[in-house]
């Protein structure tokens, strides 16, 4: 299984994504994440992507690319779920290059669909765990114990410093001008299933399984 999941920020992506890829064992190839992890080992990589995530603004394609393309080789035999890449339409031809160059595939991406409102007070309420990465949202999705985390027992759980409001414009602008034509790249070549996301978690969880049922991958 080999799927890609967009959405704007804010769409609950992150939170899909890891219920995914526990339903179908997949391998989560949330960039974000990974670039996260670099910047924290304080790598070469990280060290350059710091100052583009902390404005809230995309890191180079090159240096996206060469990343994405190690994870894909080592996640092929398990499969994947990629998430938060291929942000621009250059990132969606470079790794369609790649992928066809290795022989692999996307097999869907599934689009998660949320109204501009609601993504504000998504994304100003997020938190997550900084041990097991489970996110929440103060407004939707509270955790059952203030400030820990429901999944690991973590205490002390951290809104993202790329959250507050300005960089979220930011963000959002992003969005619309560069990620959202890689939605009509994949739609040229009929990949893309939507899902309403201004719905409840357990109900997008439940249509994104049905979407890839169809797909005929489960
Ligand atoms: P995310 O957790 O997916 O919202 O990513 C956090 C930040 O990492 C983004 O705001 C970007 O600065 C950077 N980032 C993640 N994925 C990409 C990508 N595919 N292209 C460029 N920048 C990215």
């Amino acid at each position: 299984m080999q799927l890609l999941i967009m959405g704007p920020p804010g769409a609950g992506k992150g939170t899909q994504a890891k219920l995914l890829v526990d339903k179908f064992h997949l391998v989560h190839l949330s960039t974000g994440d990974i670039l996260r992890a670099e910047v924290k080992a304080g790598s070469e990589l990280g060290r350059q992507a710091q100052g583009f995530m902390t404005a809230g603004a995309l890191v180079p394609d090159h240096l996206m690319n060469e990343m994405v393309g190690e994870h894909l080789q080592a996640s092929r035999e398990q499969g994947f779920l990629l998430d938060g890449y291929p942000r621009t339409v250059p990132q969606a031809q470079a790794i369609d290059a790649y992928m066809q160059e290795h022989a692999l595939a996307l097999d869907g991406v599934l689009n998660i669909r949320v109204s501009d409102e609601r993504l504000v007070g998504r994304i100003l309420g997020r938190v997550s765990c900084p041990a097991c990465k489970a996110v929440f949202n103060l407004e939707s999705n509270p955790p059952r114990v203030e400030n820990i985390c429901d999944s690991c027992g973590a205490v002390g759980l951290e809104g993202r410093s790329d959250d507050d409001a300005d960089t979220l414009k930011t963000r959002l602008a992003a969005y619309r001008e560069k990620t959202e034509p890689v939605l009509g790249y994949y739609r040229d070549r009929h990949l893309v299933h939507h899902v309403e996301g201004d719905r409840a978690i357990s109900e997008v969880h439940q249509d994104l399984i049905a979407q890839i049922e169809r797909l005929g991958l489960s």
